[in-house]
């Protein structure tokens, strides 16, 4: 079964780790939930779920976990959805905020306005067509010379990769198809 080998930690302060966790449990890895440094320790590689990142870096940096999940990506893999991304981009604007700079992108947040909120689409990517859901979706205005372009959306990166971190705009955790996961665990095994 893939991920077999590895632990995969879910960071379960603020958000949907929930949809998170079953959608490794479906791709087939052990998963754990992360509230603390200690059992960041424990784990081999790191999901950052969606939600509110305004919340999700308060919430880290009450529990003393913002330097440490730092250094965690600095040698292991990390993965991050929507307000995940946000937290994972190295800049942050709308408002600006502080960030883990774990990719060179830098991101809006809140970017496709209020008309266009929320929207399910059907978009193509380097991994295979995706349904991407997207609520309150950041999106990356701009992106390193190391930074792998997987999926765009209205002309605009919405999947991409460094290295062993992978960042997503969209919510692979709250659509049935294990895709987006598999190439995370596919990375976390290579
Ligand atoms: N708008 C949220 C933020 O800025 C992200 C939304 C999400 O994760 N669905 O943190």
């Amino acid at each position: 079964m893939a991920g077999n080998g590895k632990l995969y930690g879910v960071l379960a302060l603020q958000g949907d780790f929930e949809k998170h966790q079953l959608a490794l449990e479906r791709a087939g890895a052990r998963q754990f939930e992360v509230r603390t440094v200690d059992a960041l320790r424990e784990v081999d590689a790191l999901v950052i779920p969606g939600g509110e990142s305004t919340t999700m870096l308060r919430l880290m940096d009450y529990y003393g976990m913002f330097e440490p999940m730092r250094e965690f990506g600095l040698t292991r893999p990390v993965f991050g959805t929507c307000a995940g991304a946000i937290l994972m981009a190295r800049g942050v604007m709308s408002p600006a905020q502080k960030s883990l700079d774990l990719m060179d992108i830098d991101v809006e947040r809140n970017a496709y306005g209020r008309q266009v909120d929320s929207r399910i689409v059907e978009i193509e990517s380097k991994i295979g067509p995706l349904e991407a859901v997207f609520i309150r979706a950041p999106i990356i205005r701009r992106t390193g010379a190391e930074v792998e372009v997987l999926a765009s959306y209205l002309g605009d990166a919405v999947l991409v990769r460094q290295g062993r971190h992978l960042a997503a705009t969209f919510h692979p955790e709250l659509t049935e198809d294990t895709s987006v996961h598999r190439a995370f665990i596919e990375l976390v095994e290579s």
